[in-house]
């Protein structure tokens, strides 16, 4: 697993902003629910695009049903390691019903779109967190 150590020696502090970018997301991978531009890390462009992608062509696209964030300098709720969100290579989605320690709700084929994008889910971490997708590797 990624850790925020490896986040650090990637891409330094995350107040730098270091990486991070405004990504256009192109017209043909454009989900309703999900911001035209979006500010994340320069690492994320392929592995978000084919996530986008592969929900597309699953034809579950409509699943992703709130996009509640990438960005965000923050420690990990509760603890005192930074997020991975502070390095933006994280997204939260359908946080109303993907909340930490419960029961993940969104489906395997939606999860699958992700991890065959590069991507490790939080749904199946010890300390449940549905909402989260972030980078398998930096
Ligand atoms: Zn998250």
């Amino acid at each position: 697993m990624v850790t925020s150590q490896d986040c650090l020696n990637k891409y330094g502090k995350p107040e730098n902003q270091n990486n991070m970018i405004v990504w256009t997301v192109p017209p043909t991978i454009q989900i309703k629910t999900v911001p035209q531009k979006i500010y994340c890390n320069k690492d994320m462009l392929v592995p978000l695009s084919k996530a986008f992608f592969n929900l597309i062509e699953q034809g579950i696209q409509d699943e992703l049903k709130t996009w509640d964030g990438c960005f965000n300098i923050r420690k990990k709720r509760g603890l005192t390691s930074m997020s991975l969100h502070s390095w933006g290579i994280a997204v939260d989605v359908n946080a109303a019903w993907n909340g930490l320690n419960q029961k993940p709700t969104l489906s395997p084929k939606f999860v699958k779109c992700f991890i065959d994008a590069g991507f490790e889910w939080g749904g199946t971490w010890q300390r449940l967190d549905g909402m989260h997708f972030q980078l398998k590797s930096i």
